[in-house]
């Protein structure tokens, strides 16, 4: 089965088509600036040349339009016709309580995704309308299926996702620690007891989805049972351009002091902090490193910040679980930068983690970067989302 992987944003969309006969990646791209004029970049993986231009995209089902006219094109395609492709898979980022796995979409999940949105405001109704225009430009039969960022964290037990303000916050507005990147975490620490040869029910792992946005989460036995973002992804560790966990009393005090209302310092506090906000360098770690070894302290700051951050909460997440047998570190810094890698590993010795720093240096591949006699096994794995909502939606849609 062919399976097209979409994931929407407001202006943007990406997306996978991938046979899942040996899980191969077919094509992929990138629509952008959708609503405003629009361009696609379409990459077959057949040899074909890439289609990068401007593609006029009032709306998102010009761009379903134009991604399904690539892929199917004489000249950049990868199949013959729409109908090879059985099935579409979407990125849902807010599931709320309703959804504790993948589903096939149908009108009470449509109407579901809709009472999600005042909880991400920002980013199911660009989901949905990515569902939308697939219906539209695809046609009903096409099964479509969610599959959700909140949905592996719905295994928190309540001492971990509740907030300790009024219990009604959180029965009548649902105000709780929902937590995101749930398919990565849920990818990548399959794949790490796979690697480490043990059954997944039998491990305590703890996995660092570092990109430009970041959280940590245990997995005991499977089953996340804590994570670092919260109601919303701006909780946790300093991240590129968010603040993670502060202390809430600064908002009124920033409010009182700088005149900006809520709404303003809330962007502030997504957009303008995290390492931008301390280094006023870059929200882009290759940027801080460069600066830091140039002797800019605040870039140094603002890492030895993050580096913390991640080693406070490992610890947390240790105690949590009363223990750990493996650590992972995936996405764009997690995977790439083997000095933030080293830096966190210094701070967590006292486990009886130790590094190869030989290992450290590899990339792009499922890797341990432990010693063969380090206690706790320390690994890195390229986190594939993609893959993941590939793999729910054939299932789902096999099942049928
Ligand atoms: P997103 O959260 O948008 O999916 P990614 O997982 O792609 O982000 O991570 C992007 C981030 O990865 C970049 O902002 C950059 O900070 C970091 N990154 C990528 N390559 C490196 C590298 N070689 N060294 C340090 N950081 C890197």
């Amino acid at each position: 089965m062919k399976i097209l992987v979409i994931n929407c944003g407001s202006s943007s969309l990406k997306y996978q088509l991938l046979d899942m006969e040996g899980e191969k990646l077919l094509a992929k791209g990138l629509c952008e600036r959708i609503g405003i004029d629009g361009h696609l970049t379409h990459k077959p993986q057949n040899g074909r040349p890439v289609f990068n231009e401007d593609v006029p995209m009032p709306t998102h089902t010009e761009a379903i339009a134009a991604v399904l006219d690539k892929l199917t094109s004489p000249e950049y395609g990868v199949v013959e016709s729409m109908s090879e492709i059985g099935a579409v898979g979407h990125r849902v980022v807010h599931g709320g309580e309703k959804f504790a796995c993948s589903v096939l979409i149908d009108d009470a999940v449509m109407d579901a995704l809709a009472e999600c949105i005042p909880l991400a405001p920002l980013h199911n109704p660009a989901n949905i309308t990515g569902i939308n225009a697939c219906k539209a430009v695809m046609g009903e039969n096409v099964p479509q299926v969610g599959v959700f960022d909140t949905a592996f964290h719905q295994t928190m037990p309540g001492k971990a996702f509740m907030y300790p303000i009024p219990y009604s916050y959180y029965t009548d507005l649902k105000v709780r620690r929902y937590g995101f990147h749930g398919t990565s975490h849920r990818y990548v620490s399959k794949r790490a007891a796979e690697m480490m040869g043990k059954p997944i029910e039998e491990l305590k792992l703890i996995s660092c989805h570092m990109g430009n946005g970041s959280s940590i989460c245990a997995i005991d036995g499977g089953k996340s049972v804590d994570t670092s973002m919260g109601f919303t992804p701006i909780a946790g560790l300093p991240m590129g351009t968010r603040c993670g966990d502060i202390d809430v009393s600064i908002l009124e005090y920033l409010s009182a002091n700088t005149g900006k209302d809520i709404k303003e310092l809330t962007n502030i506090l997504n957009k303008m902090s995290g390492v931008l906000g301390v280094s006023g360098v870059s929200s882009d770690f290759r940027d801080l490193d460069t600066a830091a070894a140039q002797g800019n302290e605040r870039a140094k700051l603002a890492l030895d910040m993050f580096h913390y951050a991640v080693a406070k909460t490992v610890g947390g997440y240790v105690a949590a679980m009363n223990g750990v047998d493996g650590i992972i570190f995936t996405a764009g810094i997690g995977e790439n930068s083997a000095e933030t890698r080293a830096e966190i590993c210094k701070y967590l010795k006292y486990l009886g983690v130790e590094i190869c720093p030989e290992c450290n240096k590899k990339r792009g591949e499922d890797t341990f970067i432990s010693t063969p006699d380090s206690k706790v096994k320390v690994m890195v794995i390229p986190t594939n989302e993609e893959l993941v909502i590939a793999r729910d939606t054939r299932d789902i849609v096999e099942a049928l």
